[in-house]
């Protein structure tokens, strides 16, 4: 008998589409696929109408306008939500930025408003969008899943702190998991293979890192959008309730590979 994963019923809201490359609208589209309904986060004024072209797609969803390193604003989105619909059952956060020197050159001249920009974008604003959400998963609880990087753990030149960015919001990832578990809220990380989106437009090495990936990987070939928002779909279900604090690699092998 086929399984197929049916999300109808659910709710969830997603930051970080920032157009129709964004792994987040990848995500998105298969989730409304499986019948789920979102409301879409939009960072400033300036994406916004780049956010509602791509969202509308799924009909006339809730568009919020949130900067997620400002806690207010990660609050008023919840509190929009809660008055329209009480209760969700997933969050989607693939959020990152670092400022365009602190990417390329030498890693030990990042400067402290560098790192801050990284950390706090890229790491800190997973746990405002976690633990301001918990509130709002009901009884059975909910699932949320974050987007990171092998670099993380491994270096990769010119990715310099967003790698350390990486590795702080997977130890955040782990800590969510245990302080929301009791509450049967989820918390999981996607480690994806480079794909070719705005914010790896910004990374100096990406075309070496694309190309590293696609001749060392065991699967031979780079990892593409719809295999990152299959896995999503299969953490945000009850398919995947016996998983969480995890990092999952969607990145056809090459995290195996010594040399
Ligand atoms: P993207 O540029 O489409 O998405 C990044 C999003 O972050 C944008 O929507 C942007 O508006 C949002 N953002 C930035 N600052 C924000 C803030 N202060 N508040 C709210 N939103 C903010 O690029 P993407 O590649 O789809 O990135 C999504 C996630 O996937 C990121 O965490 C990225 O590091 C991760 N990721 C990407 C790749 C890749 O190769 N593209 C690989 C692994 C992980």
């Amino acid at each position: 008998m086929a399984v197929s994963i049916d999300l109808s019923g659910k709710r969830g809201v997603v930051f970080g589409v920032a157009n129709q490359r964004s792994i987040a609208w990848a995500i998105s589209e298969k989730l409304s696929e499986a019948g789920a309904e979102m409301a879409f986060t939009y960072l400033n004024e300036r994406l916004k109408g780049g956010v509602e072209k791509v969202t509308s797609k799924l009909g006339d969803p809730l568009l919020l306008e949130c900067d997620a390193t400002d806690d207010d604003q990660v609050q008023a989105v919840y509190d929009k939500i809660k008055s329209e619909w009480g209760e969700i059952d997933f969050v989607v956060h693939c959020i990152a930025y670092a400022e365009r020197d602190d990417l390329g050159g030498d890693f030990s001249s990042t400067n402290l408003q560098g790192f801050r920009t990284a950390l706090e974008t890229s790491a800190y604003t997973l746990m405002p969008v976690v633990g301001k959400a918990a509130p709002l998963f009901g009884e059975s609880g909910g699932s949320v899943i974050t987007l990171t990087f092998d670099a993380s753990q491994r270096v990769y030149p010119g990715y310099n702190i967003m790698g350390t960015a990486k590795a702080a919001l997977e130890n955040e990832a782990r800590q969510l998991a245990v302080e929301f578990g009791g509450q049967n809220i989820r918390v999981n990380a996607i480690s994806a293979g480079p794909l070719p989106t705005l914010a790896a437009r910004s990374i100096p090495g990406f075309s070496e890192m694309t190309r590293a990936h696609r001749e060392r990987a065991p699967l031979g070939r780079n990892i593409n959008h719809g295999e990152v928002a299959d896995t999503a779909l299969f953490l945000l279900s009850d398919m995947a309730s016996g998983i969480t604090g995890a990092i999952i690699p969607v990145d056809a092998g090459y995290g195996i590979i010594a040399l």
